[in-house]
């Protein structure tokens, strides 16, 4: 394989499993405020990351190459609000939609269509994640001056299998 290519996708495992520790430390943040549904939709988003991490793992090992795990950095985002997590949920898809595309076009550049398919799934699944962030915060926006808002949303929240 490709040096520059492995390199990127042994980033971006520690950069997916560094996504599943920032979105448990929000869920720990909700959590401790009582909203449950907040919490148990963040902790599924963590699994999720790390699931994303194991196809990366899973790429390397049949491609043949040794897979090298980083140190996971802290989250050190101090949230003040409830709102906070959840801008800070959208930019982080939009930089890790950044990076998948940065490897796809590394891929692009040497012809390597076994990876570019590969990364499909992960192009479609970053339209998803921001996706549904943005829905998620415009949500909070629109209730968020109604009383019983948050309970709605917590409620919602809480569904996400
Ligand atoms: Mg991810």
């Amino acid at each position: 394989m490709n040096f520059k290519i492995k390199q990127l996708l042994n980033d971006q495992i520690n950069k997916e499993l560094y996504s599943a520790y920032m979105y448990l430390d929000i869920s720990n943040y909700y959590g401790a405020m009582g909203l449950k549904g907040f919490a148990s939709w963040f902790k599924k988003q963590a699994r999720e990351e790390v699931e994303h991490a194991d196809k990366f793992i899973e790429y390397l090992l049949e491609e043949g190459e040794k897979v090298q795990l980083k140190n996971i950095e802290v989250n050190k985002d101090l949230f003040k609000d409830i709102k906070g997590p959840l801008v800070k949920q959208l930019e982080h898809e939009k930089y890790v939609t950044s990076l998948i595309y940065n490897i796809y076009k590394e891929a692009s550049n040497i012809n390597d269509y076994r990876l570019l398919s590969f990364l499909n799934w992960f192009v479609d699944e970053q339209t998803e994640e921001e996706r549904t962030a943005k829905d998620i915060l415009d949500k909070f926006e629109l209730l968020k001056d109604a009383k019983q808002a948050l309970f709605i949303l917590d409620n919602e929240l809480a569904k996400r299998k």
